[in-house]
C-alpha cells in the first residue's frame, strides 16, 4: 500500500476545510447569505447545516460507547493497577499547570497590547450570563446516582468513574470474568470501526460545517473587533506551537514537529465541529494508533481531558477580561487577574467541552471580579470563529497530556510516535469486509433456517 494512498483521508478531510472557508467567503462577501435568499434557505441552513450535524451527531453518537468499552479494556490491561492513581493524578497535575499557564500568558500578552484601551464599541448584542456549576456539587456529581442516566446525558466525569469501577470490580472477580474482557475487547475494536466508518465521511461534513460557519459569520464584526481578535489568535497560536511543545519536549523528550504533522486531523475536526467532546472518538484513535499511547492510558486521559482541560477557552477569558475591563475603564490589578486565573482554572473543571461553554465560564469570572456581564456581548459576534480555533487548541492539549503522561509510565510506542505514516487511515482498506467471515456467517444462518 503506497504512502500517497494511505495520506488521501486526511489530505482530503484539509481540503474540504479549505473549500468550505472557500465557499463560505464567496457566500458571505457577495451577499447571498441574505435573509430569504434562496442560497441562505435551501444551501446554508438547508444542506450545509444538515449536512454538518449529522455528521456531529454521527461523532456524538460513538463518545459514550467507545469510553465505557475502552475504559473497561484499559483498566482490565493495566496490569498494575497502582498504576491507574498515578495515570490520574499526573494527568490532572498536568491538566491544571497547563490550563493556568495559557490564561496566565494571554493576559500578559493582552495586558501588553493593552486591547480595548480607548474603544467604544456599540453593540445590540445581548448577554444574559448563565450559571457554571459550583465545584462543591462538580465533586458530588462525579457519583452517577445511575450510570445509565449518565451515560444517557453524556456526563463524562460520572461515566469514567462508573467505568473505572467497573473495571476494577471486572479484575477483582477474576478468571470467572475472562469472558466479559474478552468481550469488551471486542466491544472496543467494534467502535474503533466506527469511528473509521464515520470519518470516512468527514471530508464532506467538514467542508458543510466550515462553509456554513463562513457564510454565516460576521465578517464585519471582525474588523471591528481586530484588535480583540488578533491578540485571541495571537495567544491561542503561541500556547499552541510555543508553550505546549517546550512542555512536551521537556516533560517526555519525544519530537515536537511529529506531534504538530500527527494532530493536524484532530485540530481539523475540533475546529469544524467547536466541541472537544465530539471529537473524543478522533482524538482517541490518533492518539492511540498514530501516536503510539496505550490504550490503558488514552481511554482515561482523553476523555478526561476533553472535560476538565480547557486552555484555548482558558486564553479567550484571558484576552476577554482583558478586553472588556479596558473597554469599560475598570482596573482589575494583580489581584484581580490572580482571581480571574484561579476562576477559570477551576470552571473549566466542571464544564464539559461543548460548544460555546467557554461564554458561561466567562459569565462566572467576570461576575467574580465585578466586570459587568452585558460586556460579554461585545465579542458575542465574533465568538463563534473564536470556539473553533479555540478548541483545536483545547484537543492538542489533550493530546500533549496524553503523551507526556503514557511516555512516563512505560506505556508508550515510541516507534509507532516516530514512525510518520504509522495508523493513518486508508478508509479504503478499513472499511472491507470480512468476505470469508460473511460468508461463514449467511451459511450458519441458512442453516439454522433449514433446521
Ligand atoms: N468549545 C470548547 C470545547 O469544546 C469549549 C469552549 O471554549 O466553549 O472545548
Amino acid at each position: 500500500m503506497s504512502s500517497d494512498k494511505k495520506m488521501s483521508l486526511t489530505v482530503k478531510v484539509l481540503l474540504g476545510m479549505v473549500l468550505g472557508i472557500i465557499v463560505g467567503l464567496v457566500i458571505n462577501l457577495t451577499g447571498l447569505n441574505a435573509p430569504g435568499s434562496f442560497i441562505n434557505e435551501y444551501i446554508v441552513n438547508g444542506l450545509f447545516h444538515v449536512v454538518g450535524k449529522m455528521f456531529v451527531n454521527s461523532l456524538k453518537m460513538l463518545v459514550v460507547p467507545l469510553v465505557f468499552f475502552s475504559l473497561i479494556c484499559g483498566v482490565c490491561g493495566i496490569g498494575d493497577i497502582r498504576m491507574l492513581g498515578r495515570v490520574g493524578g499526573k494527568s490532572f497535575a498536568l491538566y491544571m499547570l497547563t490550563t493556568a499557564i495559557a490564561i496566565a500568558t494571554a493576559i500578559v500578552i493582552a495586558v501588553a497590547f493593552g486591547i480595548g484601551k480607548g474603544m467604544n464599541v456599540a453593540t445590540n448584542a445581548e448577554f444574559v450570563g448563565k450559571e457554571s456549576p459550583p465545584l462543591t456539587q462538580v465533586l458530588i456529581d462525579i457519583i452517577p446516582t445511575n450510570p445509565i442516566n449518565a451515560m444517557a446525558n453524556g456526563d463524562m466525569l460520572p461515566i469514567i468513574f462508573f467505568s473505572i469501577l467497573l473495571g476494577i470490580s471486572i479484575l477483582m472477580v477474576g478468571k470467572k470474568a475472562k469472558g466479559i474482557i474478552a468481550g469488551a475487547e471486542v466491544a472496543n475494536e467494534i467502535m474503533m470501526k466506527m469511528v473509521t466508518i464515520v470519518m470516512s465521511v468527514a471530508p464532506y461534513a467538514v467542508f458543510a460545517l466550515i462553509a456554513k460557519a463562513v457564510a454565516t459569520l460576521g465578517l464585519d464584526l471582525l474588523q471591528s473587533l481586530a484588535g480583540y481578535v488578533g491578540v485571541l489568535v495571537g495567544s491561542l497560536m503561541f500556547h499552541l506551537f510555543i508553550t505546549l511543545m517546550i512542555i512536551l519536549k521537556v516533560f517526555s523528550g519525544l519530537s515536537p514537529a511529529m506531534f504538530l504533522k500527527k494532530i493536524r486531523n484532530v485540530q481539523v475536526f475540533a475546529f469544524s465541529t467547536a466541541s472537544s467532546n465530539a471529537t473524543i472518538p478522533v482524538t482517541m484513535r490518533t492518539v492511540t494508533e498514530r501516536f503510539g499511547v496505550n490504550n490503558s492510558v488514552a481511554s482515561f486521559t482523553v476523555p478526561f481531558g476533553a472535560t476538565i482541560n480547557m486552555d484555548g477557552t482558558a486564553i479567550m477569558q484571558g484576552v476577554a477580561t482583558v478586553f472588556i475591563a479596558n473597554v469599560y475603564n475598570v482596573e482589575l490589578g494583580i489581584s484581580g487577574y490572580l482571581t480571574v486565573i484561579l476562576m477559570s482554572v477551576l470552571a473549566s473543571i466542571g464544564t464539559a467541552g461543548v460548544p460555546g461553554v467557554g461564554l458561561i465560564m466567562l459569565s462566572m469570572v467576570f461576575t467574580q471580579v465585578g466586570l459587568p456581564v452585558e460586556g460579554i456581548g461585545l465579542i458575542l459576534g465574533v465568538d463563534r470563529l473564536m470556539d473553533m480555533i479555540r478548541t483545536a487548541v483545547n484537543v492538542s492539549g489533550d493530546a500533549t497530556v496524553s503523551t507526556i503522561v503514557a511516555k512516563s509510565e512505560g506505556k508508550m510506542d515510541i516507534g509507532v510516535y516516530n514512525d510518520p505514516d504509522a495508523g493513518i487511515l486508508d478508509t479504503d482498506e478499513a472499511l472491507e469486509l470480512d468476505e470469508s467471515f460473511e460468508k461463514e456467517i449467511a451459511d450458519t444462518i441458512e442453516k439454522v433456517r433449514n433446521q
